[in-house]
């Protein structure tokens, strides 16, 4: 069996695992800049990997940087050197027949009046009982207790439950945090007497690479970890000792190391590290993402469409052309479905193509079938995270396993939970620091 030492590490070669390898390559000499990465597939890059396509370029979905760190921004404007526009964003909700602007919750204007009227009662029922939602409850008394009746049924409910496929009492608010805008009360009712809002939340706007789409980020970032050790791929762990510090893996070979940063699903890594029980306690929810190339001019200028109704089977609908043209050959443009499924059911691709293929239709975002002209199809295993009420006892558990034995859990699936690509380069700049 060949053996190898290495410093670090990293199991995983998306975008947190190479700027782990990317920072832990600048560190002092001496504090251990050696670096092994091991990813499963044959290229690298995880969900942040881009494809080119019949003249389209398609990603997972749409991935937009929304930059809220200094240190992290000018860090991605070095890596990409020039290649990224910034783009105010234009996101709408599809409900009860009408577009509305994002967020539902301050954007009223424009639905049916009973709607609004239900939406703006709920509100200020929930605002005069002041409840102040426990961080233990589930998601749906969270939003009825911040957002009230009315939001909560025509858009907080229904939305959330598509996407994560489960009641929105089997999961709890936690993740909600940064992500779901909290608007004053003032701010709902201009949002619904004028079509006027002010722009909020966390991508209010979003930056995105001119060329390349945003694969150029992790090329950037791969050729960076490369200067500091080896990239493997179509590599796996399999077993993972973590007294001894000793990794053995698929192809055989055995690596020993000084520190572990595994930014592979937690699910995944437990397993190897023989904590099977614990891995079968986390859930995700998988997504498929159908990318698709239409021939003829965009339907509407918005960037992305979000649909909480139940007759559509996506939850959400992009336009990769709107947010860059160069993404489309002229004359065309291009668009991401996605639709989640039950975890752990088996999944009918065709079906759910032909259900967006018809949603789309009636949405008025495709004329006809025939328009179509490219198709790429992206399975997003892990997509979301579940926070049910196991996932924090589970990672607990699975954190005091690794006290003293130098393991980092770094990522969106690595750490297990709702984060974005910013976070996953602020993770890996902290893990450098906390080396030094
Ligand atoms: C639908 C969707 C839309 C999103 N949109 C945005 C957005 O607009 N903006 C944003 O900032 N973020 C977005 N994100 C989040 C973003 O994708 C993640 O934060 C980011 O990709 C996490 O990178 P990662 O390296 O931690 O994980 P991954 O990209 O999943 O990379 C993990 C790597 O580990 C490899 N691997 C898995 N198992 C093993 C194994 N056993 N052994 C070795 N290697 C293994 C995988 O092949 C993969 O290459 C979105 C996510 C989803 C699901």
């Amino acid at each position: 069996m060949s053996s190898r030492k290495t410093d670090t590490l990293i199991l995983g070669g998306g975008i947190t695992g190479l700027a782990v390898a990317s920072c832990a390559g600048e560190l002092p000499k001496g504090w251990g800049g050696d670096t092994l990465i091991l990813e499963k597939e044959n290229v690298a890059g995880g969900l942040c990997r881009s494809k080119i396509k019949d003249g389209f370029t398609y990603d997972y979905s749409g991935h937009l940087l929304h930059l809220r760190r200094p240190e992290i921004k000018k860090w991605i404007f070095e890596l990409l050197d020039g290649n990224l526009r910034e783009v105010a964003r234009d996101a709408r909700i599809y409900s009860e027949g009408r577009l509305t602007k994002y967020p539902y919750q301050m954007n009223l204007w424009g639905l049916p009046a009973p709607t609004i009227k239900e939406c703006l009662a709920g509100l200020m029922d929930a605002r005069l009982a002041a409840r102040r939602p426990g961080p233990s409850g589930s998601f749906l008394e969270w939003s009825l207790d911040v957002f009230g009746a009315g939001i909560t049924k025509h858009f907080m409910k229904p939305y959330n439950e598509k996407l994560f496929r489960l009641p929105s009492g089997d999961f709890n608010a936690e993740w909600c945090g940064g992500f779901v805008p909290r608007p004053s009360l003032e701010d709902v009712l201009r949002g619904a007497l004028s079509d006027a809002p002010k722009p909020i939340g966390y991508n209010a706007t979003f930056f995105y690479p001119q060329r390349g789409g945003i694969q150029s980020l992790v090329d950037a970032l791969a050729a960076e970890a490369a200067r500091s050790g080896e990239i493997r791929l179509g590599v796996a762990p399999e077993k993972i000792d973590l007294s001894s510090k000793t990794a053995v893996l698929s192809d055989g070979s055995e690596v020993k190391y000084r520190r572990l940063v595994s930014t592979i699903p937690l699910d995944a890594f437990a397993r190897v590290c023989a904590l099977r029980s614990i891995a079968s306690r986390l859930r995700s929810t998988p997504v498929v993402c159908f990318n698709i190339g239409v021939k003829g001019n965009p339907p509407h200028a918005a960037h992305w469409m979000y649909f909480p109704e139940k007759k559509f089977n996506f939850y959400r609908v992009g336009f990769y052309s709107n947010i860059n043209p160069a993404s489309a050959p002229k004359g065309h443009y291009s668009m991401y479905v996605e639709v989640s499924f039950p975890s752990g059911k088996r999944r009918d691709i065709a079906r759910a193509l032909n259900a967006s293929v018809e949603g789309l239709k009636s949405a008025g975002l495709l004329s006809s079938s025939g328009d179509i002209v490219s198709l790429d199809i992206r399975p997003m295993p892990n997509a979301y995270v579940v926070y049910d009420f196991e996932r924090a006892r589970a990672i607990e558990k699975i954190r005091a396993v690794l006290v003293g034995k130098d393991v980092h859990l770094a990522g969106r699936y690595g750490a297990w939970k709702y984060s974005y690509m910013e976070e996953s380069l602020a993770e890996a700049r902290g893990i450098a620091e906390s080396i030094v």
